[in-house]
C-alpha cells in the first residue's frame, strides 16, 4: 500500500516536472501540488526557481557559472541580509556569494547538496589584520584565531599598500554576526542551518554575547550554526540552508534537518518518497539532465 502511494507520488511528480520544466506551464490537473523545491537537499530538483542577480546591494556573485537559482525565499533572504549588513556597516566589501542551485536543481558540480534551491554558499567577510575591510579571499580556511593565510599574499586590501601583513586576513566578526543576525531574525528566511566550523561559530557567538545581544536571538543563532559532520568543517564559508515553508511541504519539499519550533507550523507530512528513484526518472526529463549525477558521489569535502 505504501509503495503504491509512493509510486503514485512519483508519477505525479513526473507529470508536474515534465510540464513545468519544458514549457514553463503551471502544474496540470493531474499534479496540482508538486512544484517548487522537490525532494531533499542531497536528492531533488526545483521548478519555478528564482535567479539571484549577479550583484545587488551589499553582495556580488563569486562565479558566473549559472548556479545561482533558488527558492524565492532563499534568494530574498540572501539579498535582504547582505543589504542589511551593508547599511549597518557601510564602507565594507560586498558579501561574496558562491553557488546556489542550477536552474532546475539536480546535481551541482562540487556539491552534494545544492539540488533543491535551498542552499547557498556565503563567503566570509574579511578584514586586514589591522582592521580594514578586504574582499573575501575566496574559499580559504580561517583558523580558531580568526586568521586566514593567503598563500602568496593574494589578499587585495582596499589600500594598495603591500606588506607581509597582507598575507593574512582575519574574520570580520562584526559583519559576520550582522549577517547571521539578519538571517535568523527574518521571519521569511526560514533558516534551517548555517553550516560553519565550530571555532568560527564560537567567535561569532562570543562576539554577540559580548555585544549584549538578546539571549534568545543568540540561542536561536547557536542552534542553527553547526559544523557539518559529513563534509569539511566549513572554515571557509557559511553555508545557508533554508527549511521548507509550510506551503512547500505540501508541494514536495522534504527534509534536510530539524524543523525548528520557532518556524511557522507545518502540515502533517506525507510519507517521504524514494528520492533515488525519483532522481533516476528525472534524469530523462529535465533540460540537460538536471538530475544526472544525483547518484554519483561528489567530493567528500563538499556539502
Ligand atoms: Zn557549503
Amino acid at each position: 500500500m505504501r509503495s503504491r502511494a509512493l509510486l503514485t507520488l512519483f508519477l505525479l511528480a513526473l507529470v508536474a516536472l515534465s510540464c513545468a520544466a519544458c514549457v514553463g506551464a503551471s502544474p496540470t490537473p493531474l499534479a496540482p501540488a508538486l512544484r517548487g523545491s522537490i525532494g531533499v537537499p542531497h536528492h531533488g530538483v526545483i521548478t519555478d526557481a528564482v535567479e539571484l542577480p549577479r550583484q545587488g546591494e551589499g553582495y556580488r556573485l563569486l562565479r558566473s557559472n549559472g548556479v545561482r537559482w533558488g527558492t524565492a525565499g532563499l534568494v530574498a533572504a540572501v539579498q535582504r541580509a547582505a543589504a542589511e549588513v551593508a547599511r549597518a556597516r557601510p564602507g565594507g566589501e560586498p558579501l561574496l556569494v558562491g553557488d546556489l542551485s542550477a536552474r532546475y536543481g539536480g546535481a551541482a558540480r562540487g556539491h552534494r547538496s545544492h539540488r533543491t534551491g535551498r542552499d547557498a554558499d556565503l563567503l566570509l567577510y574579511a578584514l586586514t589584520p589591522d582592521g580594514r575591510p578586504v574582499r573575501s579571499p575566496g574559499f580559504i580556511d580561517f583558523g580558531p584565531d580568526g586568521l586566514a593565510r593567503i598563500a602568496g599574499g593574494g589578499a587585495a586590501p582596499m589600500s594598495s599598500a603591500s606588506s607581509d601583513a597582507d598575507e593574512y586576513v582575519r574574520l570580520d566578526v562584526e559583519r559576520e554576526w550582522l549577517l547571521v543576525k539578519s538571517l535568523v531574525r527574518s521571519p521569511d528566511a526560514h533558516v534551517q542551518w548555517l553550516f560553519v566550523a565550530r571555532w568560527l561559530e564560537a567567535l561569532i557567538i562570543e562576539y554577540a554575547r559580548a555585544l549584549g545581544e538578546d539571549p534568545e536571538l543568540v540561542w536561536v543563532a547557536e542552534s542553527v550554526l553547526l559544523q557539518p559532520g559529513d563534509s569539511t568543517a566549513h572554515a571557509d564559508h557559511l553555508h545557508l540552508r533554508v527549511a521548507c515553508t509550510p506551503d512547500a511541504f505540501l508541494s514536495g519539499c522534504l527534509g534536510g534537518g530539524p524543523y525548528w519550533p520557532w518556524l511557522p507550523a507545518v502540515p502533517q507530512l506525507v510519507p517521504p518518497p524514494d528520492v533515488d528513484l525519483a532522481a533516476a526518472i528525472l534524469d530523462d526529463l529535465l533540460p540537460g539532465g538536471a538530475a544526472a549525477g544525483s547518484r554519483v558521489a561528489a567530493p567528500d569535502s563538499a556539502l
